[in-house]
């Protein structure tokens, strides 16, 4: 329909950082010659004659009718995403939860049923735990790194797969590739969560998945200024997807979508130094006498850094370590770090912490946590992207406290 950044291109591939600047930047949004995506505060769009404005509404010509349906700004950000998913087409959501929550609402009825794993990000948790089985969908929740299960639960049947990784807190890797394979056999479809790599790092459509979704609250984004989701995948597909989100009304607003657009032209400058810097903290925390364990997929005692390394590009910003002590350990030293917010939110530009009992898994009961193999005592670190040794020097001093 419009003549998006991939139908121009010449027979070489954009990279990754070319694609976060130019994707989605068609030439025929653009306002009075403005070099930068306007922020289009309209709810409606007028017609000068009733033939034009019905051919839209019909979609036969380009353009826009109605903000919950579709806006030029949010349409950008949409195209942005789609490019470096490498996807058909793509639509966006109020929040990462109304993505998901309009993925089930699109693709799930009486009747269906899921496979997941047991520790999906918290709220996802929440919807297969209390929301999906009233509506008689029946959820099957795996022990997340036991494969073999999936795919036995998957060979059983089922309408929907729906995976994460790397997971939230515990940053386990789950073999996309594999798992997508077996629920080809049963004809179910393959939903990742894609929020903690980023599409910098995974592509999990490239993997077989059929549908790939983010909260772009967090590393799209990436300065943790708004919240929005965004779901990819083929046309067919988000075309159905689009037309639950237009009549439900989980709709982006315009402002978080320039705010998104405006985050995502250095979302491959930050991923890539939040790789390296994770990478290097992960390493000192292994070597920290008050430091049980560390989870970080770039390491190579880590269960699946075989898997991650063939299905990611780069390891990610998330990490996640276990201190001597416990809650209490951590209440003493947290408070400490001056260079990391301790919040809920992940994936910005300044590093953030917090246990999981206040961020990932808030909405979970303490069973809930322990039945999904969560430690009260674990730490999340959401590398930012200051220096380097102000990072190591901040935890150094921060973790003295302890002893
Ligand atoms: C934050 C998050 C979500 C939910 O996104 P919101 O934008 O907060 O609604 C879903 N999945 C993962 C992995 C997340 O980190």
């Amino acid at each position: 329909m419009t003549d998006t950044f991939s139908n121009k291109k010449n027979s070489q591939t954009p990279g990754k950082s070319t694609l976060s600047i130019w994707g989605g930047e068609q030439e025929h949004e653009l306002y009075e010659r403005s070099t930068q995506v306007p922020v289009v505060h309209s709810v409606s769009f007028a017609y000068k004659d009733i033939d034009t404005w019905h051919k839209v509404a019909l979609e036969e010509e380009p353009g826009h009718i109605y903000s919950r349906n579709t806006n030029p700004t949010v349409r950008a950000f949409e195209d942005k995403v789609k490019e470096l998913e490498g996807a058909e087409a793509a639509t966006s959501f109020a929040s990462g939860m109304a993505a998901i929550s309009n993925i089930f609402g699109t693709f799930l009825r009486p009747g269906d049923r899921v496979v997941s794993i047991k520790d999906s990000y918290g709220g996802t948790n929440k919807i297969f735990t209390e929301f999906l089985p009233p509506l008689n969908v029946d959820v099957m929740l795996c022990d997340t790194i036991d494969y073999d299960e999936i795919e036995t639960e998957v060979a059983k049947g089922c309408t929907l797969l729906y995976l994460e990784t790397p997971t939230n807190p515990t940053v386990k890797i789950i073999d996309i590739k594999r798992l997508a394979a077996a629920a080809k056999k049963v004809n179910a479809l393959v939903v990742v969560d894609n929020t903690f790599a980023s599409p910098i790092n995974q592509n999990p459509l490239a993997l077989g998945a059929d549908i790939v979704l983010h909260s772009a609250s967090k590393y799209l984004g990436g300065h943790a200024d708004a919240l929005g989701g965004v779901a990819c995948g083929n046309k067919d597909l988000v075309k159905m997807l689009y037309h639950y989100r237009e009549i439900n009304g989980a709709t982006l607003a315009p402002m978080d979508a320039y705010s998104f657009i405006r985050g995502m032209k250095t979302l491959s400058l930050r991923v890539e130094r939040q790789n390296q810097s994770a990478m290097t903290i992960a390493k000192y925390l292994q070597a920290h006498p008050m430091v049980e364990e560390v989870n970080y997929p770039g390491l190579e005692t880590h269960p699946h850094h075989d898997v991650a390394k063939s299905q990611m590009k780069g390891f990610g910003g998330m990490l996640s370590f276990s201190v001597k002590g416990g809650l209490d350990a951590i209440k003493t030293f947290l408070p400490k770090m001056k260079y990391a917010h301790m919040a809920a939110n992940l994936g910005c530009v300044e590093t953030v912490v917090g246990p999981p009992v206040t961020t990932s898994h808030v909405e979970c009961t303490a069973e809930e946590r322990a039945a999904a193999g969560i430690p009260e005592g674990l730490v999340r670190y959401s590398t930012g992207i200051e220096d380097i040794e102000d990072l190591l020097a901040d935890l150094e001093q921060a973790l003295a406290y302890l002893k």
